[in-house]
C-alpha cells in the first residue's frame, strides 16, 4: 500500500506539496476550509519568481525603516498598534534576527531554496501544460541616486553569491524594456527573476493532481487533531476524521492556530497586501519590475498589469485599509509617467495575508514532538516563488529520503524553546 499523506491547505505550498508527493507515488489528501473557487493570498500576488529576493524580511535597517514608514499612513510597512503578546514576542524575534551575521546565513539558506525552486519551475514548465512562465529577469527600479546606490550594494552581494546581477543606468533601463517609459535614476536587473500568473499556476497543480488521483475535500475546516504518544492519527473535521501516514501543516497564516493545538510554538504575524490588475494598462512592460522606494510590485500577466505592495501587521483580519491602497496606486505614475492615478478607479483592490515569521525564513521540515508532521508554512513574500522547492523537500522527508537542501535554518522548532 502506498504511503497516504495529507495536507491541511490548498494554496500554493499545499498543492506544491501534494503534487510533489502524488509524483512519487504516494496518496495524496488535500483539505481546504474554502470552496475550491477560492481567491485567498496564493491568487492575487505578484506572480514573481525571485532568487534576487535573498535578504531576509529581518535585516539590518529594517527596524528603524519600519518604525519610521510607521507613522506614514500611505507607507509601505505598517504594524497596527495592539496589545498581544504574540506580536510583541514576534517583534522581539524579528529584532534578534536583524544581525548582519543572521541575516548572511538566511541569505544563503534562501538562495539555495530560491534556485532549487527556480530549476523546479522550469522542469514543471517543460513537462506539463503551460503555465505561463516567463524567464526575462526582473527590474528594481530606482527613483533616486541614494536608493541606487543601496540596490548596488544588494547586486554586489548577490554576484558575491553566484546570483547574476547588472547595475544600470537610466539608457540601460529603458533599452531593456522600450515598451513602457520610465522616470528613474537608475535600475538593477536580475535576469535569474522569472514572472507568471499565479492563478495559472494553481490551475496547472489543481490539473497534474487531478490527473495523478489526488482527493480534494473543499469547505473542511480542520478543528483539531487526534493524536497518541508522539505519532498523529488524523485530523477532525466536521464530516469527521481524515486519517493518514503522514500530515503535512501548509495552513498558510492559519498555521500557527493549529500548531498551538499540537503544542508546537510557530510565531507568524499575518502580513497583508493588497494588488490590482489593470486588465487594458496604458503600456505594458515586458519585464517584471519592483518600485524601490515604494515596495511596489509590477508584472505584466496574460495582457493586463498587476501591481502590488504594503505590509500591514493588523492581525488575521481581511478588512481593506484604503490609504494603503492608495499608497500604491500613487506609486505608479512616479516611476511609470505615462499612467495616471485615474487609471485605478473602479477596479476592486485584492487583499492576501502573507505568512510571516519573525526571521524571513519559513517553517520548513519535522518537530522534534510529532514523528509523522511536516510544517511547510511561512513564507511571508516568497510563497509563490519557494512553493516547488518546498514541495520536492516535503515529498522527499515524506518518502525518507535525504532532502536536496539543508533545511537546518528552516527548523519549526527554533522559537520553541522562547
Ligand atoms: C500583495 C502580495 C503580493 C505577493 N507577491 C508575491 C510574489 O510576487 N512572489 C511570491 O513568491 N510570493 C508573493 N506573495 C506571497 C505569497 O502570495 C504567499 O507567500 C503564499 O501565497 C502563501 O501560500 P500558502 O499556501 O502558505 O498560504 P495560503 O495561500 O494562505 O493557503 C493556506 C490555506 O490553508 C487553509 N487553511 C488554513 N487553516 C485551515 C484549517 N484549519 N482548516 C482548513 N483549511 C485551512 C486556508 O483556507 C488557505 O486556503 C505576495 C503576497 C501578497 C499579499
Amino acid at each position: 500500500m502506498s504511503r497516504h499523506v495529507v495536507i491541511l491547505g490548498a494554496g500554493v505550498i499545499g498543492l506544491s506539496a501534494a503534487l510533489a508527493c502524488a509524483r512519487r507515488g504516494m496518496r495524496v489528501t488535500v483539505l481546504d476550509r474554502q470552496p475550491e473557487q477560492r481567491n485567498g493570498c496564493s491568487f492575487g500576488n505578484a506572480g514573481m519568481v525571485v532568487p534576487s529576493h535573498f535578504m531576509p524580511l529581518a535585516s539590518p535597517g529594517m527596524v528603524g525603516l519600519g518604525l519610521k514608514w510607521m507613522w506614514n499612513p500611505q507607507s509601505p510597512f505598517y504594524i497596527q498598534p495592539r496589545l498581544s503578546w504574540d506580536l510583541l514576542a514576534w517583534a522581539f524575534h524579528f529584532w534578534r534576527a536583524s544581525t548582519p551575521q543572521r541575516a548572511a546565513r538566511a541569505a544563503i539558506a534562501l538562495r539555495d531554496l530560491s534556485l532549487l525552486s527556480r530549476s523546479c519551475f522550469i522542469e514543471h514548465a517543460r513537462s506539463g501544460p503551460d503555465f505561463g512562465l516567463v524567464q526575462k529577469g526582473l527590474l528594481m527600479l530606482c527613483k533616486t541616486a541614494h536608493a541606487l546606490d543601496e540596490e548596488a550594494r544588494t547586486a554586489a552581494k548577490a554576484q558575491a553569491l553566484g546570483i547574476p546581477a547588472q547595475v544600470l543606468d537610466p539608457r540601460a533601463t529603458a533599452a531593456l524594456d522600450p515598451a513602457v517609459s520610465m522616470d528613474v535614476a537608475g535600475s538593477v536587473f536580475f535576469p535569474k527573476d522569472c514572472h507568471l500568473p499565479p492563478e495559472r499556476y494553481l490551475a496547472f497543480l489543481h490539473h497534474e493532481l487531478t490527473s495523478l488521483g489526488a482527493e480534494f475535500r473543499w469547505n473542511t475546516e480542520v478543528t483539531s487533531w487526534q493524536t497518541t504518544d508522539s505519532r498523529i492519527r488524523s485530523l477532525q473535521t466536521p464530516a469527521g476524521p481524515v486519517t493518514g501516514d503522514e500530515f503535512v501543516l501548509c495552513g498558510g497564516s492559519w498555521s500557527a492556530l493549529s500548531a498551538r493545538s499540537l503544542d508546537l510554538h510557530l510565531p507568524l504575524q499575518a502580513g497583508k497586501g493588497y494588488s490590482l490588475t489593470l486588465a487594458q494598462p496604458r503600456q505594458l512592460p515586458s519585464l517584471c519590475a519592483i518600485f524601490t522606494e515604494a515596495r511596489v510590485a509590477i508584472t505584466p500577466m496574460n495582457g493586463a498589469l498587476r501591481v502590488g505592495g504594503t505590509m500591514e501587521l493588523a492581525g488575521l483580519n481581511e478588512s481593506i485599509n484604503l490609504q494603503r491602497v492608495r499608497g500604491i496606486i500613487r506609486s505608479v505614475p512616479r516611476y511609470y509617467p505615462q499612467f495616471r492615478e485615474e487609471d485605478f478607479h473602479g477596479i476592486q483592490p485584492w487583499h492576501g495575508l502573507r505568512p510571516c515569521t519573525p526571521d524571513g525564513l519559513p517553517y520548513l521540515g519535522r518537530t522534534a514532538r510529532w514523528d509523522n508532521l511536516l510544517c511547510a508554512t511561512g513564507h511571508a513574500m516568497m510563497g509563490l516563488s519557494l512553493a516547488p522547492a518546498t514541495g520536492l523537500l516535503v515529498a522527499e522527508l515524506a518518502s525518507g529520503a535525504a532532502p536536496s537542501a539543508d533545511l537546518s535554518l528552516f527548523s519549526p522548532d527554533r522559537f520553541s524553546a522562547f
